[in-house]
């Protein structure tokens, strides 16, 4: 649907965008994940063809959209702020998009109805927009651009000004309207959690190039590098030494792990000279308690924190023989105790769970 052919971003002599590549296709909920400046906002105007690129190539449909403006490609944009008009109705804010449409004002109106339907805001037609929550103006923003059936819907961040709770709502409703509509969204977002949750697949960016691009589950599994892994979700690093390398399969040492062998997909792509480390999750390790089966993967370690959530605890723990802790997040289990600073015990891991990062 939307190919990315090498594009450069140049603002004067700031290179905003740095050679991206990717194909997002069709009916995919696709996201830009990355922090603030990263080029995220300028990449979604490049393809929606606000911004003109430096050099490469956007092609939609097959089409290259060189010299086509925005209201001439399939695209449609909901913007980080709403820019919804204040002096017009919610119907009005709608109908606004299809004001050079040839179709009679019935036609419209049932266009403006269909797609108020759909964001759930059909009884809120006649509203003044000044007279409406956050989420509802989010609402009237996405009707306003599903109104015109754009085969590309692009969002710059459009949950970030909603609180916690109604974030969570709008991100089931996006997902069911993408579902329901079956066009291509591609978000634009700052927020990892939110991106695991809504996406197809991911285009983790730093300084205007993609670091990684997959679907979540590999995204947080398997990271292509250091910084993407603490980007996205917590992870925990500690050093190792390359013993040895033959055919793809590396032997380390690793602190607090002792001799490992690491295979194919567990070991990265080499970054820099750095180092080695082996990375992995808080979830990745188990706190064995008394009665547990004995794994054949394991090490002593000391508690050195605790924090309860209620439904998990996370662990800051020790292993022996490791510079510095790691933290583990447990599920917590009616009945069972929960351990205590300084207690001394004992953690498994499975193999396939740490990355060797190098
Ligand atoms: P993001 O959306 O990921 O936060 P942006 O795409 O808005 O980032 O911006 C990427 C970088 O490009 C930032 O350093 C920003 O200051 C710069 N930038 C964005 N728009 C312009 C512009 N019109 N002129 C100059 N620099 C810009
Ligand atoms: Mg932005």
């Amino acid at each position: 649907m939307i190919e990315l052919r090498d594009v450069h971003k140049h603002y004067g002599n700031y290179h905003a965008l740095r050679g991206i590549n990717a194909t997002i296709q069709a009916g995919e909920f696709f996201s830009l994940l990355g922090p603030s400046g990263c080029g995220k906002t300028t990449l979604l105007r490049t393809i929606a063809g606000f911004e003109m690129i430096s050099s490469g190539a956007i092609l939609i449909d097959g089409r290259s959209m060189g010299s086509v403006p925005p209201n001439l490609r399939p695209t449609n944009m909901v913007f980080q702020s709403y820019a919804i008009f204040p002096h017009l109705s919610v119907e009005q804010n709608v109908g606004f998009g299809l004001r050079h449409d040839s179709r009679s004002p019935a036609e419209k109106g049932r266009a403006v109805a269909e797609a108020l339907e759909m964001v759930g805001m059909r009884d809120f037609k006649a509203r003044n927009t000044q007279a409406l929550s956050g989420g509802q103006r989010q609402r009237v923003a996405l009707a306003r651009a599903l109104v015109l059936k754009p085969k590309v819907l692009l969002l710059d961040e459009p949950l970030s000004a909603l609180d916690k709770k109604m974030r969570e709502q709008m991100q089931s409703e996006l997902i069911k309207l993408q579902q329901q509509v079956g066009i291509t969204f591609v978000l634009v977002t700052h927020d990892q959690e939110e991106a695991l949750v809504m996406s197809d697949r991911i285009a983790v960016m730093f300084e205007g190039e993609v670091a990684q691009l997959a679907d979540p589950q590999t995204l947080y599994q398997r990271p292509a590098s250091r910084r993407v892994a603490e980007f996205v979700g917590t992870m925990n690093f500690l050093s190792a030494e390359v013993i040895s390398e033959t055919g793809g399969i590396v032997e380390v040492d690793a602190e607090g792990f002792g001799r490992l062998t690491m295979r194919g997909s567990e070991v990265s792509e080499r970054q820099s000279s750095r180092g080695a480390s082996v990375g992995f999750r808080p979830e990745a390790l188990t706190i064995l308690f008394e009665g547990d089966a004995a794994p054949d993967r394991e090490s002593n370690a000391t508690v050195v924190d605790v924090v309860y959530y209620g439904d998990l605890t996370y662990y800051d723990v020790r292993l022996d023989g490791a510079t510095r802790p790691v933290r583990v997040s447990m599920r917590n289990v009616f009945g069972r105790p929960v351990l205590g600073i300084g207690m001394p015990t004992r953690v498994a891991w499975s193999a396939g769970a740490l990355t060797l990062f190098r």
